[in-house]
Formats: structure tokens, sequence, C-alpha cells
């Protein structure tokens, strides 16, 4: 057996292909199998291979290492879940649009709609906002986003500085029509020494009319885009306008005109929402994901957490963390399969918590978080968009 793992110190943050056979029944008992293991799981991995009848040939620095095909060791709580030999996500995205149009150059698109995303009841302000790119070349996939630069000066008379919005429509647009894009925009609004501050970008985009003119810039970003391969896992964690990235994928996935319109991608792998609201009634495109979990529901899983109106089992408010606590099994389960990835979007905020919840499910499966987390971005299936 061949082991190279002498000089590591314990905090080493590489992984290993542990090269076994003797696993399995029957003749697969004969056939050679890799492991990745990080090296904090290597001793405990060994000895439960070991313990299985497995035999090690050999032990050997990832890097070193042949591509192979990989499996997890018998039982899931010792190997890390990433398959590093798996393609990056993004290296079937070399064509993404960036950049098209600069500040000094936006391009002027025209309001269509602008309409409430929000129920009766519901806190704040959200809404929907389309935009005709008709006359331009401005185009984009799901998962980006693009610049908005509000009309006006600051407080300094100069030009306001453009603000982002993640994409909430398809490269298609809402109508299926390729030449429209869609914002889901939250009016920032906060109280200071008495008097209610309106964020000024989200404030413009929320009360502008149909037929006005706007700078659009962009569009931008790498990190949140779709995995091309059609029978991927994608679990999404969002909170707030974080949907919009999800709301994207979604349609690409489930909504029938758009598989109509994309015969190179008709998804059939697993897809699972989590969406985190205050309220029922601030629950956004809630009736679409819900039509899509009645037509796939061998594919597609809505899980809600509605932090004023639900309860989790300490009996505090119901965030979208608790859920991820709550299904932490599964989530790891998934997560174990090389083909799954997770995104994240929403406010900063949200960041602590579900960092929190992964670093306690991952320790009941006996994993390390902080390990596996840098090592899931490495491999191109952790995606991370908050602000
Ligand atoms: C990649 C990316 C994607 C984004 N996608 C979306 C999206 O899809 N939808 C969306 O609605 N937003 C999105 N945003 C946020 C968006 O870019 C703006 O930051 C947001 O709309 C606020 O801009 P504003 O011009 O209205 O606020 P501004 O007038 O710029 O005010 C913001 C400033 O107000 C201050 N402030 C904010 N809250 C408080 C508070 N509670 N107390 C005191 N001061 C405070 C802070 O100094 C902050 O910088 C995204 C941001 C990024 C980076």
């Amino acid at each position: 057996m061949r082991v190279t793992t002498a000089s590591y110190r314990q905090s080493d943050t590489r992984t290993f292909t542990l090269v076994v056979v003797g696993l399995g029944i029957g003749k697969q008992r004969q056939a050679e199998k890799h492991f990745i293991v990080p090296f904090s799981q290597l001793q405990v991995s060994i000895r439960l291979i070991t313990s299985k009848g497995g035999k090690i040939k050999a032990v050997i620095p990832y890097s070193e290492a042949t591509p192979a095909t990989t499996s997890n060791v018998p039982s899931a709580s010792v190997t890390t879940p990433v398959n590093q030999s798996a393609p990056p996500a993004k290296s079937g995205h070399a064509d993404v649009p960036v950049n098209l149009y600069k500040p000094k150059e936006p391009f002027i698109g025209t309001v269509l709609e602008n309409y409430s995303l929000l129920a009766p009841g519901a806190i704040g302000r959200v809404n929907h906002i389309i935009f005709d790119l008709s006359g331009g070349n401005l185009r984009y996939v799901e998962g980006q986003s693009i610049g908005i630069i509000p009309d006006g000066t600051d407080a300094s008379g100069k030009p306001h500085k453009l603000r982002l919005y993640s994409i909430a429509s398809t490269r298609h647009g809402d109508d299926l029509k390729d030449n429209t894009i869609s914002l889901c925009v939250r009016q920032l609004q906060y109280e200071k020494d008495g008097e209610t501050i309106n964020g000024v970008c989200s404030t413009f985009l929320c009360d502008i009319k149909p037929g006005a003119k706007v700078k659009i810039t962009g569009p931008v970003g790498k990190e949140m885009l779709l995995p091309a391969d059609e029978t991927a896992n994608v679990i999404m964690l969002a909170t707030g306008t974080g949907i919009a990235p999800m709301r994207t994928y979604l349609r690409r996935m489930f909504e029938p005109g758009e598989r109509a319109k994309n015969p190179e991608y008709q998804f059939r792998g697993k897809a699972w929402l989590f969406m985190g609201a205050p309220t029922t009634a601030n629950l956004l495109y809630d009736d679409d994901f819900n039509r899509y979990q009645s037509g796939f529901p061998d594919n597609f899983r809505y899980t809600k957490a509605i932090s004023r109106e639900q309860t989790n089992p300490s009996g505090g408010r119901m965030y979208i963390q608790d859920r991820v606590t709550e299904y932490a099994q599964e989530i790891f389960r998934m997560i174990e399969d090389p083909k799954t990835h997770v995104y994240m979007c929403g406010l900063r905020g949200m960041e602590p918590g579900i960092d929190k919840a992964m670093t306690e499910a991952a320790a009941a499966k006996g994993l390390d978080w902080s390990e596996l987390r840098p090592q899931l971005k490495k491999a191109e299936r952790w995606h991370v968009e908050t602000y």
C-alpha cells in the first residue's frame, strides 16, 4: 500500500484518493474503487473500509491520482462528497455574455410592465418590472445580473452610480419572445433619526411607469450560472428577492413554453427550492412554483420557511436555516452526488445562519463544513450571491 500523507499537518485541507478492492458482492469485490477523502477523515475512512472487508491498495494525494470513477465510502459519514474529477460547472459557459453595455454607454430600455408581487397584508414593497430590449444587443443567461443607473443626481450633484439587480427572467424573457428582461426589486426603506429613508434606485424602479426609459448596463456575473447538464441536481436557498435567479432556473427547468423552446435542456434532475419569507403574503412567484411542483412532482420540491407564521422545533421563528437543519440528512445525501449544485441568494444576513446549519448538518455526518465548503466552491458546486 502506498501512503504519502506523512508530511501533512492536521490542518491540511488537501484530499486523497483511496484505491480500494474487496468491497461489494460477487464480481464487484474484485473491482477497484476510488474514494476521495479529506485528510481529516483519512484514518477513520481507512478503518471503516477495512472493517467492511475492503483492502486499501493505495492512498494517493488527490492531484497525483489518475482521474477515475469515484464513489462514497460505504458509510457516507466519512467521505467528502466532492468529486473533484467532475468537470467544472462553468466550463460549459465560456460564451456567456458580459459587459455588453457599460455605464458610459448604457442600453436604454423601455419599461413594459411594473407590478407588485405581494399579496394583501405583506410587509414592504416588492415589484416585478419588465423592460423591452428591442433595438439593442443586450443578451443574457439565467443567473446573471444587470446594472441600473437611476435618473437624477446624488448629494454632490453627480449622476447616480449603477446598482446591480439579479435578472429574474430567462434568456427568452417572460413572454418567450427573446427581447425582454425582468427584475424583482424590493424597495429599500429604513428609519433614520425619526425619518423614513427610501433607497434611491429601488424606489426609482418600484415607482417607474410603463413607457419610461431606463439606463441598463451589463450583463454581469458568472457565479450563479446553471449547469448545462439536464441531469444535475440543484438545491436553491433563497430569501426575499434572492428568488430572482432561482425563478430563472425554475422557469428554464419546468415552464412548458421554456421546455418547448429549449430542446437541448429538458431538465430531469432534482431541483429543491428552500424559500424564506416573513409572511405567506410575501412569498414571491409562489403560484408558479406550486404549479411546477404539481407538474413535476418527481423533479421539483418546494420547502417554505415563513418566519412570522411558522415555528421552528425550539418554538422560535421558522427561518430558512431551520429548514436546512430539518432536512440536513437529505441535503447532504444530495451533496454527496457530484452532480449536485447549491445556490444561495438573498440578503447578506442569511449567510451566517445557513453556515451554522450546514456546519451542524455536516458534523452529524462526521464531516467538517469549514473544509467541505471550500472544496465545493473549488468544484464550482457552491454558488453564493448575497447583498
Ligand atoms: C449582485 C447583486 C444582485 C442584487 N440583486 C437584487 C435584486 O434582485 N433585487 C433587489 O431588490 N436588490 C438587489 N440587489 C441590491 C441592489 O443592488 C441595491 O443595493 C438595493 O436595491 C438598494 O439600492 P438603493 O439605491 O435603493 O439604496 P441606496 O440609496 O443606495 O441606499 C443603500 C444604503 O443605505 C444604507 N442603509 C441600508 N439599509 C439601512 C438601514 N437599515 N439603516 C441604515 N442605513 C441603511 C446603506 O448605507 C446602504 O449602502 C443586488 C445587489 C447585488 C450586489
